[in-house]
């Protein structure tokens, strides 16, 4: 079934899954604050938006992949937002990856004009928005979930309601940590056996069949050895990504130790201009403490 969807921030991820919604025979309107990637997904037969008001007046469903917290409350609560536009009946899917008190917040606020609210952030990175292969961590209500299922699958390969609304955020800050954590782990080992002389191709090679190997070490390895640090995912993104973890860590009175020291390693990262380097670049805290690169 053709829906009639709204599509807020097109940037790395936001591009490519409004492309799959249209490959799907969703009828589509685009807004984002850059006008390139707009003209873009108009070229592909979205029709354009003039604001994110005019988005979610023309749209039964409005998607919005936008940065952070402070943008998706701009985008849906602010003026020419969301809200002043939406119809009563309308679902807002918010798909960026957010603080998960925000998303409740925006999703009450939803609520005071009969508007419904998932949070719905993913993972699987630009190639899974690509190849429409994403895993959707949802939250929200089973009735609100079904009705916007079938649009999900159209960008995801797996999707998952996980609770109430704000789960979905929980879920993919809890991802968000794994994935730190094994990228600087991965750093410190292959550091490790390349000062030692040993090839850290070989190393990689050897172990990503044992205990070791993981989608992250796949994914990431090679990018590392080839020198590749174009993004993908932004470190800047992930540094928001493990605030966001270490605050909601913080009001539950949870102690994060490793994940604090990761975020320690990608505020001296900010620091070296790397912000917008893909977040595979945390091995180089590593790499320049020990003088060696990864090669
Ligand atoms: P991005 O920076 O490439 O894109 C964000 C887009 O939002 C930009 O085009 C920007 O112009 C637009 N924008 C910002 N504020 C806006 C506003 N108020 N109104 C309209 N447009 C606005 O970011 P991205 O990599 O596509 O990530 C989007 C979200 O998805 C983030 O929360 C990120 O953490 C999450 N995410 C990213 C990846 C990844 O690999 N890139 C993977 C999983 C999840």
């Amino acid at each position: 079934m053709s829906c009639h969807i709204g599509f807020i921030g097109l940037g790395i991820m936001g591009q490519p899954m409004s492309k799959n919604l249209l490959k799907a025979g969703h009828q589509l309107v685009v807004y984002d604050l850059r006008p390139e990637p707009v003209e873009e997904v108009v070229a592909a037969g979205a029709g354009r938006g003039a604001s994110s008001r005019d988005v979610a007046a023309r749209a039964d469903i409005i998607i919005t992949m936008l940065p952070d917290s402070p943008e998706v409350e701009q985008a849906v609560l602010g003026p020419e937002g969301v809200l002043e536009g939406a119809r009563p009946g309308a679902v807002v899917v918010d798909m960026s990856s957010i603080s998960p008190l925000v998303a409740q917040k925006v999703g009450a606020a939803c609520a005071g004009r009969g508007v419904e609210f998932l949070d719905a952030p993913v993972s699987g990175g630009e190639p899974g928005a690509i190849n429409a292969t994403l895993a959707i961590m949802v939250g929200g209500q089973q009735e609100t979930f079904e009705k916007v299922l079938p649009v999900l699958k159209a960008m995801g390969a797996t999707v998952t309601l996980t609770g109430p609304v704000g789960a979905g955020n929980v879920t993919k800050l809890a991802n968000q940590i794994i994935v730190a954590l094994n990228i600087a782990a991965m750093g410190e080992a292959l550091v490790l056996a390349t000062k030692a002389g040993v090839n850290p191709e070989v190393v990689f090679n050897a172990i990503k069949g044992g205990l070791a190997g993981s989608t992250v070490l796949n994914a990431k390895a090679p990018m590392v050895i080839g020198r590749n640090f174009k993004p993908g995912f932004r470190i800047r993104l992930h540094h928001k990504d493990l605030r966001n973890a270490l605050a909601a860590a913080a009001a539950l009175n949870v102690p994060l130790p490793l994940t604090s020291l990761v975020q320690q390693e990608i505020i001296g990262l900010l620091n070296d201009g790397k912000g917008d380097w893909d977040h595979s670049g945390i091995v180089t805290f590593t790499e320049r403490a020990a003088q060696v690169e990864i090669r």
